[in-house]
C-alpha cells in the first residue's frame, strides 16, 4: 500500500506539514513548576455546576503556580451548539470571578496559542491526520451506520466486546483499489487510528486525583476524523493540549474510560502526555428516595450555573462551598483563618477525593451565611443592590432610595466576634429588612403570650413617652426595666423564673411588645439601633399604629 498516495488522495488540500504547525506553537516560557490548565467547554448554552467545579481546580492550579489558565471552545459538535453559546460560557465564568489569562474571548481570541475554537482548527487536525495516514497509522473507513449496527448485534450475540477491532475492523487492511472505488463513488468516510494495542496489556497511569491505577490498553481503531473533516474529542484533545502546552488536564471522570485511547494517541504522535486530574462526579441525596444520585439537568435546578445568580447566592460563597467539596482540609483552614481571602488557601489535588462529591444545598446556605456575615455593610449593600437591580426592581428602588439608611441597617451586628447570620442569599435581604420600608411593612401584631392586649397598649404608650432615638441599647433597656417593674413584670428573667407566680412575665416580654410594634414581628436585629435608624417620628407613628389596633 502506498500510504503517501492514500494521504494525498484523502487530503489533497492540505499543504502544511506537522513541523510547520509545531513551529507556530513554541514552548511556553514559564517559571519552573508553573502549570498550564484549560477549560474546554462545548457551547451548548448550558453551563453546569460541574463546569465551575472543574474550572476552580484549573484556576487554582494555574494561578497558584504562576502558570496560565485558558479557555478553549470545543465546538466540534455542531448539532449541540446553540447561538450565543460561547458568550454564555465566557459570561458564566467571568461572573464567578474566574479570569482566563488567555483563549477565546468576547471579541475574538486573546493569546498566541490559538485559534482557541476547535471549529477554526480544521487545517491543523487534518495536517496531523494526513501525516498519520502517510505513516500507515490511520486509514479511511467507509462503514455505514447499518454495517456498524450489524457488527454490534453480532458482537452481542457472540458475547464479544463491542467496537471496531480485530476482525470487525473491516477497513483496516483493504487494498487501495477498494478504497479508490469508494472515494470515486463519493461514499462518506471517517478516518480511524490504527491501534497496535491489545486488551491483554495494561498501561500504568498516575492520576492526580484517582492516584495510581492500571488501565487496559486500547485495541479499538477509534475514529479520529469524522466524515465532515472535523476531529473527534479524542484527537482534538491530544492535538490541542499538546500544541497549546497544557500541563494538567482537569476533566470529569467520565473520560477515564477513554484515557487509554488518549495515552495511545500521545505516544503515537511522539508527544508527552499531560498530567490528568479526573474529578469525581457531583452527587446529591435525592429528596424523594434518600439515595445518592448524580445531579440531573431535568430534576435539579441547582445544576445550572444561572440558578445561583438568579437566587442570589453570593459568588464567593459558591466558590468557597465548592472548595470545601474539593479539598477535605479547607474547612479546617477556614476555621483557623476566618478572614483570609480564599485564594490564600494552599489548594492541592492530593486532598481531592477520588469518589463522588456530595453536593448539599443546605450546606451551601450555611457557608453562604458565614461568608456574608464576614462582609462589611458596604459590600453587602452593593451586592444586594446589584442582585435586586436585576431580579427585584421594586425592592431595588426602596433599598437605594436612602443608601446610608439601608447600609446602617445592614451594619447591625456586623464586625464583632459573633456576627449575625441572617442572610444566606441576596434574595433573603427583602424579608430581613422589609419592615424598614412603609411600602413593605405588613405587621403581624401577635404579642408575647404573657402580655394581655391592654398591658401591651399601656407599655406602648409608656414607652412612647420616654423614647429617645439617641439612647444606647443599654439605656434603652433600663427604660424597659422601669416599665416592666411598673406593670408587674420582672426586671430580669432569672427573678421571673425563680418565682413565676409573683410576676405577669419578664422584661423580655415587655421589650418584645415594642419590637412587635416597631418591626411588625417578633424577630428583628437590635431594637434600639433599628429605632435610631428609623428616626423618632417613624417610631412614634408605629407605636401608635399598633396601640390603636390592639
Ligand atoms: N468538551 C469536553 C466536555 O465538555 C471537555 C472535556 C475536557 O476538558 O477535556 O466534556
Amino acid at each position: 500500500m502506498d500510504y503517501h498516495l492514500l494521504a494525498e488522495r484523502l487530503f489533497p488540500h492540505i499543504h502544511t506539514t506537522p513541523e510547520e504547525i509545531e513551529a507556530r506553537y513554541p514552548k511556553r516560557q514559564l517559571p519552573e513548576g508553573a502549570k498550564v490548565t484549560r477549560m474546554g467547554p462545548s457551547p451548548t448554552g448550558f453551563m453546569h455546576l460541574g463546569n465551575l467545579y472543574g474550572a476552580l481546580v484549573d484556576e487554582r492550579l494555574a494561578h497558584q503556580s504562576g502558570g496560565v489558565f485558558y479557555l478553549r471552545i470545543e465546538d466540534t459538535d455542531k448539532k449541540r451548539e446553540v447561538e450565543g453559546g460561547v458568550q454564555t460560557i465566557i459570561e458564566a465564568f467571568s461572573s464567578f470571578g474566574l479570569p482566563f489569562d488567555e483563549g477565546a474571548s468576547l471579541d475574538g481570541d486573546n493569546g498566541v496559542y490559538g485559534p482557541y475554537r476547535q471549529s477554526q482548527r480544521a487545517e491543523i487536525y487534518q495536517t496531523f491526520v494526513k501525516s498519520l495516514v502517510q505513516r500507515g497509522m490511520a486509514y479511511p473507513c467507509f462503514c455505514t451506520e447499518e454495517e456498524l449496527a450489524a457488527a454490534h448485534a453480532a458482537q452481542e450475540a457472540n458475547k464479544e466486546n463491542f467496537g471496531y477491532y480485530g476482525k470487525y475492523a473491516v477497513w483496516r487492511d483493504r487494498p487501495m483499489e477498494e478504497i479508490e472505488a469508494e472515494l470515486n463513488k463519493g461514499t462518506p468516510y471517517v478516518v480511524r487510528f490504527r491501534s497496535e494495542g491489545s486488551i491483554e496489556n495494561k498501561v500504568r497511569h498516575e492520576d492526580l486525583v484517582k492516584g495510581k491505577m492500571e488501565v487496559t490498553e486500547n485495541d479499538q481503531d477509534v475514529v479520529i476524523l469524522k466524515s465532515d473533516g472535523i476531529p473527534t474529542y479524542h484527537f482534538a484533545h491530544v492535538v490541542d493540549d499538546h500544541l497549546m502546552g497544557t500541563t494538567v488536564v482537569v476533566r470529569g471522570e467520565e473520560w477515564l474510560a477513554t484515557l487509554p485511547v488518549h495515552l495511545q494517541l500521545f505516544r503515537a504522535m511522539g508527544w508527552k502526555a499531560p498530567k490528568y486530574a479526573h474529578t469525581a462526579q457531583l452527587m446529591k441525596i435525592d429528596p424523594e428516595t434518600g439515595g445518592k444520585r448524580k445531579l440531573s439537568k431535568r430534576k435539579d435546578p441547582e445544576l445550572a450555573l444561572t440558578f445561583y445568580a438568579q437566587e442570589g447566592y453570593p459568588v464567593p460563597a459558591v466558590l468557597e462551598y465548592l472548595m470545601t467539596l474539593l479539598n477535605s482540609n479547607f474547612e479546617e483552614w477556614r476555621r483557623a483563618n476566618p478572614d483570609a481571602p480564599m485564594n490564600d488557601f494552599p489548594f492541592s489535588t492530593k486532598k481531592m477525593s477520588g469518589s463522588g462529591a456530595l453536593f448539599d444545598i443546605e450546606k451551601l446556605r450555611d457557608v453562604s451565611k458565614n461568608v456574608i456575615s464576614r462582609m462589611d455593610a458596604d459590600t453587602v449593600y452593593s451586592y444586594i443592590a446589584d442582585w435586586s437591580a436585576a431580579n427585584d426592581p421594586a425592592f431595588h428602588a426602596l433599598l437605594t432610595r436612602d443608601p446610608a439608611r439601608s447600609k446602617a441597617y445592614l451594619a447591625i451586628g456586623r464586625g464583632g466576634k459573633k456576627p449575625r447570620k441572617d442572610l444566606a442569599l441576596w434574595s433573603d435581604a427583602k424579608g430581613y429588612m422589609d419592615f424598614m420600608f412603609d411600602e413593605l411593612f405588613r405587621p403581624d401584631y401577635t404579642m408575647p403570650e404573657r402580655v394581655p392586649a391592654e398591658d401591651a397598649r399601656i407599655i406602648l404608650t409608656d414607652f412612647a413617652a420616654v423614647f429617645d432615638e439617641d439612647d444606647t441599647p443599654d439605656s434603652f433597656f433600663e427604660k424597659m426595666k422601669q416599665i416592666a417593674s411598673q406593670h408587674g413584670y420582672a426586671t430580669d428573667t432569672k427573678a421571673y423564673k425563680a418565682d413565676p407566680s409573683a410576676y405577669k412575665g419578664a422584661v423580655g416580654d415587655v421589650s418584645m411588645v415594642v419590637r412587635v410594634a416597631v418591626a411588625g414581628r417578633q424577630n428583628a436585629p437590635d431594637l434600639q439601633t433599628v429605632m435610631s435608624i428609623m428616626g423618632r417620628e417613624k417610631v412614634l407613628e408605629r407605636l401608635k399604629k399598633c396601640a390603636d389596633v390592639l
